[in-house]
């Protein structure tokens, strides 16, 4: 976390940076189930998002796939809308609205994507953790599993579960390459001679085996150091952002609860009573009561990195709301509000205001708006068709009968929509006429179409060495592109 945030965390709340492993083994964890109603909630966004995953690429629109990613043949898809090498400056301003719209995304919700949206937490989280909980059952069942020796029926478990993971892992390969070229091309590479698509069944298989090893063993590795979006939180983040958060003004001094004691934990209006009148809050608390924790560490046995929310805001929490369900369900137990531990800002915690926009915020707000905008304005006025039109090189004038002379020019032409487009030339320029050498006159859909054609002038109307000149493509009537161009000549 950045220094304004260590700033103003209380001196209970350390701020805990990713420590250095080196030299310690990995701590396998056994994260405890736990279900509330933010994981009730996570689980329905978790299966529509995986429905959408694997439907993606059997899904089209006009028969183009709904997305594509084809960097091989440089193809892409979003939308049924195909983009191409020459699109690239939309898909460069996309992505950089993309980027600031995370960005700004984070600095206002944290870490919210992580927990609710990354393929990588729903994976682990909703598939592969379940699978192995439902053969291998609960935290301790899963650690008494681990630690005792092979006898038949941990064989038979853990043979189950791999299996399962390694059959989950080859269906996320197959969809992921399917993204890139193509449910058509899977389809092929699965029905044909496996002789022929050694390359596409060798990128399955190292795929499985990439998937298989991080959902079985690498795990939540992946957020605490690997996931680069993670180490940015450090930077992103400041004390109005919301994260899940622990409420220390309520919970603190911790302690276990007394059998039989009334008024355990302060209520609201004590706290808000005490921050009127003193400060610093903490050292007030101590001598009046025990805070609303009550140190049962349920938060700490289901988070799935392994941390202790009460520290601090942490730059593992991947903010997948566990320990709000835990500690939600401690509190219903204990007869105090749920909340304890909570989506909320530093600020908000220990200020009891409520969350508000900031400048920084705004500012950022404004540029995503502007680039938005920006892009729109590109996407809508993008031309249907492509034109490129070159001098063939090495080339200079010809003469030719009739006191013309005629300049060799190629052409290409990208046909965006997913309709064939009748086609014509003309030359915007007195006396000027075009002769193909290979006729076109149509564009196939959704394809590349090269050509070549002379343009002469009347040399009599050259009046410079390089002349300017602008090609009109024609469809239906309609002026689709305009391309500027040189003539060479000679001059009289
Ligand atoms: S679950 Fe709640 S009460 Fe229990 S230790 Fe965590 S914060 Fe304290
Ligand atoms: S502290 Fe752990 S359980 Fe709580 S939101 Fe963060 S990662 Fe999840």
């Amino acid at each position: 976390m950045n220094s304004q945030l260590n700033a103003q965390a209380p001196a209970n709340r350390p701020i805990r940076q990713l420590e250095s492993k080196s030299g310690v083994g990995r701590q396998w964890l056994y994260p405890k189930v736990v279900k509330g109603r933010y994981y009730r909630w996570r689980t329905v966004v978790a299966w529509v998002l995986l429905a959408m995953l694997f439907a993606g690429p059997f899904l089209t629109i006009d028969g183009q796939p709904l997305f594509l990613f084809n960097v091989l043949e440089r193809k892409f898809n979003f939308f049924g809308v195909t983009f191409w090498p020459q699109d690239f400056y939309l898909v460069a301003i996309g992505a950089l609205v993309l980027i600031i719209f995370i960005v700004l995304f984070t600095v206002i919700y944290g870490r919210v994507f992580c927990g609710w949206i990354c393929p990588q937490t729903i994976f682990l989280e909703m598939v592969f953790r379940r699978i192995e909980i439902w053969i291998e059952g609960d935290s301790n069942a899963r650690k008494r599993l681990d630690a005792a020796p092979w006898t038949t029926e941990k064989i038979l478990k853990k043979t189950a579960k791999h299996t399962l993971f390694f059959l989950i892992s080859f269906a996320i390969s197959n969809t992921f390459l399917a993204y890139i070229i193509g449910k058509d091309a899977l389809l092929e590479i699965m029905t044909d001679n496996p002789a022929n698509h050694l390359g596409g069944l060798a990128a399955i298989l190292v795929f499985t085996g990439l998937f298989y090893g991080v959902f079985a063993y690498v795990r939540e590795v992946v957020c605490t150091a690997i996931c680069p979006y993670g180490r940015l939180q450090s930077v992103l983040l400041d004390k109005q952002s919301v994260v899940v958060t622990y409420d220390d003004v309520r919970g603190e001094p911790r302690g276990k609860i007394e059998r039989g004691a009334k008024g355990v934990g302060l209520r609201d209006k004590d706290v808000s009573e005490i921050i009127n009148a003193v400060s610093p809050l903490s050292s007030a608390l101590t001598p009046l009561s025990k805070g609303d924790c009550i140190d049962c560490k349920l938060c700490v046995q289901v988070c799935p990195t392994g941390i202790d929310i009460r520290n601090g805001i942490h730059m593992e929490c991947v903010n997948c709301t566990l320990c709000i369900d835990a500690c939600d369900d401690v509190m219903d137990k204990i007869s105090r509000p749920r909340g304890l531990i909570r989506y909320d800002s530093l600020e908000g915690i220990q200020t009891r205001r409520p969350w508000r926009l900031t400048p920084r915020m705004i500012g950022y707000s404004l540029v995503l708006l502007l680039l938005m905008g920006v892009w729109a304005f590109l996407l809508v006025n993008r031309s249907d068709l492509d034109t490129t039109i070159l001098r063939a090189p090495g080339q200079l004038y010809q003469r030719e009968t009739g006191g013309m002379v005629s300049n060799l020019y190629l052409v290409e032409l990208v046909n965006k929509t997913h309709q064939d487009k009748p086609v014509t030339f003309r030359v915007s320029y007195s006396g000027a006429t075009l002769r193909m050498v290979q006729p076109i006159t149509r564009v196939p859909a959704d394809e590349l179409t090269k050509g070549m054609f002379f343009i002469l002038l009347p040399e009599k109307s050259i009046q410079q060495s390089s002349t300017k000149l602008t090609v009109e493509v024609i469809s239906d009537g309609a002026v689709l592109d305009e391309v500027k161009t040189t003539f060479l000549g000679p001059v009289n």
